[in-house]
């Protein structure tokens, strides 16, 4: 058995999961094995809703590995890359015993999936520095071997901070690892940054898994499409600890015509807007005397630091412009972190903290 599979929880190395009725690979005309209904009901035009879908398509496996410069066999689709980091913990962490490590300030989701299930939660805290917030891979690397943590959760570009973790910092953290722990590398928001996916470096090292979602920069967030892409053998094992049909059929479609060439072309199109749009807010943001601090951000969003965060807050609601208030979270006591918009979006946020109490 591999090192890689040896991580997982030993009770469920050998699991094989529900056995689904479209797991069974029969083949058939006529299909009386799933108790669907053999009529489709009025509403559904397309017809092709009353049928249980295929739990992994190979259409969509084929288009996501693709995109992301893997083999099928290296990417598990899920509802959402939440989804992913979900089945990860699950498959990893015995309760009360394994652990997790994070990086705060950080996407709140590796901590509530670890709290399901009961996993312990290590913290090495983003330091923050003259270049914005970096996390301290050295002592993430001590903070996984000491704690003997099975997962560790990196998020980069960093949500809400902003910045990425250079490459070869990460693969040389997963050397390290190796045989230990798992590298999870969240790249959720990576189609706005320029540095590249450490997807292509999946066969090199069987300790890291890469996380993406079609939810930001390809616009489909609520089609609930995200992926893990990882060693073959991970995703077979994950496989069986799916939902049995996690992907819905209507979802499925949607995110299948999203990676033809043409909606790609327009999806690279705007994200290309969107990266020029932030560079442009930021450095407007940045002039407000409101304003103490923006940090440089390779997503769709930025973070900034304000003289009162809560008057900017309340400016905002008052003319109907809602953005993320992080003045719970720890180190951001008066922050806020702003979702790039539409022009016109912007437009309204900028007019709202010009015109606000905050600027007074
Ligand atoms: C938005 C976000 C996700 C969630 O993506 P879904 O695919 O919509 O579940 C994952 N990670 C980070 C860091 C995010 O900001």
């Amino acid at each position: 058995m591999s090192t890689l599979l040896d991580l997982v929880r030993e009770d469920l190395r050998d699991f094989a999961g529900y056995a689904s009725a479209r797991r069974t690979g029969l083949q058939g005309s006529v299909w009386l094995n799933a108790n669907e209904s053999a009529w489709c009901n009025a509403a559904d035009a397309a017809g092709n809703a009353h049928r249980y879908p295929e739990p992994q398509p190979a259409a969509l496996l084929g288009a996501l590995a693709g995109l992301y410069g893997v083999r099928p066999e290296q990417v598990l689709a899920g509802r959402g890359s939440d989804e992913a980091i979900d089945l990860l913990v699950r498959a990893f962490c015995r309760p009360g015993r394994d652990a997790v490590v994070v990086t705060p300030p950080v996407f709140g989701m590796y901590a509530v999936s670890a709290r399901l299930q009961g996993a312990l939660l290590r913290e090495v805290p983003l330091r923050e520095g003259p270049e914005g917030f970096v996390a301290d891979l050295g002592a993430v690397g001590d903070a996984a071997l000491a704690g003997g943590a099975k997962l560790v959760f990196l998020c980069s570009p960093a949500n809400p901070t902003g910045q990425s973790a250079p490459r070869a910092a990460l693969l040389a953290l997963a050397e390290r690892l190796r045989g230990r722990c798992l590298l999870v590398v969240d790249e959720a928001y990576a189609d706005y940054a320029p540095a590249s996916s450490l997807a292509r470096d999946l066969d090199a090292h069987p300790n890291l898994a890469v996380l993406r979602t079609l939810s930001k920069a390809h616009a489909l967030a609520a089609a609930r499409i995200g992926c893990v892409l990882a060693a073959p053998e991970l995703v077979a094992l994950l496989r069986n600890c799916q939902a049995p049909y996690p992907l819905p059929g209507p979802c499925v479609q949607l995110a299948l015509a999203a990676l033809e060439p043409g909606a790609l072309a327009q999806t690279r199109i705007r994200v290309q807007a969107v990266v020029a749009e932030r560079e442009r807010l930021r450095a407007e943001l940045a002039t407000l005397p409101a304003v103490r601090r923006v940090y440089p951000s390779d997503g769709n969003f930025l973070l900034l630091r304000f003289r009162d965060a809560g008057t900017a807050f309340r400016d905002l609601l008052a003319a109907g412009v809602v953005v993320r208030d992080l003045r719970g979270w720890p180190g951001l006591g008066d922050a806020l972190r702003i979702s790039i918009g539409s022009p016109a979006d912007n437009a309204a946020l900028l007019s709202a903290l010009q015109a606000g109490k905050v600027a007074a």
